[in-house]
């Protein structure tokens, strides 16, 4: 479904007049070879805090040196080091029911990392209802309970629905027993969640990364543990006398991951010391288990697409250098939760104050030729108008997009606006946007290679990013942040 945006924003004196230069610098042979080295199985999927992601990220600076750009990172070098905390359940964890051992991942999913041993008592509840529960004692007890639909079960159309189906049920339901006093919850699947259990299991093995910090947890909170079980073993819950026994040990580490970051200086005195900022992640999701006998996860529109398009507008703006500065930073570990660009706009390498604008682009090679989104263009997500006017100017110059709206609204089933490397930077006031061509069924999944990329619409969506970043940095005045911008989360 396709609608047109509202240009509901103020004009900009001298903004998008005359032309934007060197756009036929921009050339799908570039971008076809480039995406092609770095969604090809030899980066076997970039996933952040690997050496596949470090291979890749030293790919990028390699492809910068020859093109010419500036070091921008650390110490005169495209790199700026960080580290990854990740905290996930061991292995070593054993869970037993009613005496038998059940294969962690497999039989078992433990919700979120913990430490704990116990020998308890279950209380089997079925599906009961809050009233149901009045009276019955479950403090001190693990309480095993059927999975019920969470409140507000993500649409069909969601991406990932089952996984996130399960998530929802999983928080809504332990925490109902929880503030009952259970010391363990065991829920057990229904037909959606034993069908999304092996992939909930393995994101859920994985644990959860963040970045570290001196204020880092390395030791997972301390709750009630929560097991997630197969259908099957409702009926040992429910045996004469069941008792749940469990080992459970959390382990935390850390380890490096990489923005990568190159500037062209601006021309004009005045404003070399302001940067327009093109923003992409240049990792995804790694090796992982085989759909269709392909492991690689080559996330080709997700997010080489744009770690390309970059490479290809830096050719572009380093032709004919603008009166600002144009800062390039490819993200680490964007799957892993945005993590390259929270520690970036933490630790900026350049004064914060001076980036002008984010251009921010996540997957912008797939669905119909024509048609795109903007995202940050519709409140409450909108945090420039003059910004979104620019970006809508150089639509009108480049690709000449029809503008889907509907990705942009806070009532988007899939909260699209929040899900990638703008967000840190427009939450820390900074004018920001997003180009997407949205999802498609290869997301997140090995069929997301590179040989499914729209290349002469990549191309289009390339130069619209570009001479957004052109129009930004040619305007005298800066974008100005609306009065009042505040996200609905
Ligand atoms: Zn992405």
């Amino acid at each position: 479904m396709t609608t047109s945006v509202s240009t509901a924003g103020a004009s900009i004196e001298g903004a998008g007049r005359g032309t934007v230069p060197s756009l036929d610098a921009i050339r799908e042979d570039d971008l076809r070879r480039d995406l092609f080295a770095l969604a090809g199985d030899a980066m076997r999927g970039r996933e952040g805090g690997t050496l596949d992601e470090l291979r890749a990220s030293g790919w990028l600076a390699e492809q910068l040196r020859a093109i010419g750009l500036e070091p921008a990172g650390e110490d005169g070098t495209y790199y700026q080091w960080w580290h990854i905390r990740r905290i996930r359940q061991s292995d070593a964890s054993v869970v037993r029911l009613g005496g038998e051992v059940l294969p962690l991942w497999r039989e078992v999913v433990v919700a979120q990392a913990v430490d704990a041993s116990l020998d308890l008592p279950v209380v089997y509840v079925g599906r009961a209802t809050d009233a149901e529960l009045n009276g019955v004692e479950l403090t001190g007890k693990a309480v095993a309970a059927l999975i019920v639909p969470p409140p507000n079960p993500p649409g069909r159309n969601v991406s990932l629905s089952a996984w996130r189906y399960t998530g929802a049920a999983v928080r809504a339901q332990s925490a109902r027993f929880m503030s009952r006093g259970a010391a363990a919850v065991v829920l057990v699947a229904d037909s959606v969640v034993d069908g999304a259990l092996d992939f909930f299991g393995s994101v859920s093995a994985r644990g959860t990364y963040g970045l570290d910090s001196a204020g880092a947890v390395t030791r997972p909170r301390q709750a009630a543990p929560v097991l997630l079980v197969r259908q099957r073993l409702a009926s040992k819950l429910q045996a004469p006398g069941a008792r749940l026994q469990a080992t459970l040990t959390s382990e935390s580490f850390t380890y490096p991951s990489v923005n990568i970051v190159a500037k062209i200086a601006g021309r004009d005195p005045r404003l070399t010391n302001e940067y327009v900022l093109f923003s992409g992640h240049q990792d995804h999701d790694g090796v992982r288990f085989p759909v269709d006998g392909d492991s690689i996860w080559n996330g080709a529109d997700d997010n080489a697409t744009v770690s390309v398009a970059m490479l290809a507008a830096a050719r572009a703006w380093k032709r004919q250098p603008n009166p600002r500065s144009a800062l390039f930073v490819w993200h680490g570990a964007e799957e892993r939760g945005l993590l390259g660009s929270r520690y970036f706009v933490r630790n900026p390498l350049v004064p914060r104050s001076q980036i002008v604008a984010v251009l921010n682009g996540d997957m912008i090679g797939r669905n119909h030729p024509d048609s795109a989104s903007l995202l940050g263009v519709q409140p409450p997500h909108r945090n420039s108008s003059d910004l979104v006017a620019l970006a809508l100017r150089a639509n009108d110059l480049t690709g000449r997009f029809a503008l889907d709206s509907l990705w942009d609204r806070p009532t988007h089933p899939e909260g699209w606006y929040f899900r990638s490397d703008h967000l840190p930077y427009a939450r820390a006031g900074i004018p920001a946007v997003m180009y997407s061509t949205n999802l498609h069924p290869d997301y997140h999944t090995p069929r997301d290679g590179p040989e499914r990329i729209d290349i002469a619409k990549l191309r289009r969506m390339t130069q619209w990013m570009y001479a957004t970043g052109w129009l930004v940095g040619v305007t005298p005045a800066r974008p100005r942040l609306d009065a009042g911008f505040q996200l609905e989360r």
